[in-house]
């Protein structure tokens, strides 16, 4: 799967570009509209990334261009601003979906996986672990058959760990990933939120799925 990452923020785009990485994809970027559009142009990607406010062209006549080319590469769009206009014209000129900005990574992956699949390219969408299943797309957790409540933050959590099953993930990538890009406070708010997530997905089961590895953080895996 290869994805090209069109977004001038250097910060932004480097903690994209890894975290992509890591989840195993391909990734190019590119730091301005010219560069985006011809690397689209050029290459085969599955899927581009495109933040609208860019240098030189932006992300709007970047998909423009694009699509009257007749590319169909499906493009989600980064947009700071979450207004319906920005919505609808994006949509108008061929976006298949959008992000506001600032998001949760695991929410960017959610549309990944979601833009891929209708790319009738197949990832997986529901992960088991022992009796639990977590549906990413639809954001349902259930356990032996119960439907478990979870918050956005809960769920963001929980589908991290369950995606890296049986890896222990560190406080700090965890902070990364399921908070803010650029979260450099407290990481004991990621103890509190384990904490909370435990239970409700642990502590009624004898099961135990999440484990702490001591002086790290956490990992998630059937022992
Ligand atoms: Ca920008």
């Amino acid at each position: 799967m290869r994805i090209l990452l069109v977004e001038d923020e250097a910060k932004t785009q480097a903690f994209l570009k890894k975290g992509l990485t890591e989840q195993g994809y391909v990734v190019d970027s590119a730091a301005d509209g010219v560069e985006g559009l011809f690397l689209a142009d050029t290459v085969h990607f599955d899927l581009i990334i495109l933040d609208v406010m860019l240098p030189k062209l932006n992300g709007w006549q970047v998909i423009q261009e694009l699509r009257q080319k007749n590319k169909q590469t499906p493009v989600l769009f980064l947009t700071a601003r979450d207004s319906i206009e920005d919505r609808v014209k994006g949509l108008q000129l061929g976006a298949d979906d959008y992000l506001v900005k600032p998001f949760a990574f695991s929410e960017l992956m959610a549309r990944i996986h979601s833009l891929l699949r209708r790319g009738q390219v197949h990832q997986e969408e529901v992960l088991t672990i022992a009796d639990m299943e977590i549906d990413c797309l639809r954001h349902k957790v259930k356990r032996d058959g119960n439907i478990i409540e979870l918050t956005q933050k809960e769920f963001a959590l929980l589908s991290l760990l369950a995606r890296r099953k049986g890896e222990v993930m560190s406080r700090t990538m965890i902070a990364e990933q399921v908070w803010d890009m650029n979260f450099d406070s407290d990481t004991n708010i990621i103890d509190v939120a384990i904490r909370r997530l435990r239970q409700k997905v642990d502590n009624p089961y004898d099961t135990k799925l999440i484990h702490t590895a001591r002086g790290i953080g956490y990992v998630l895996e059937a022992r």
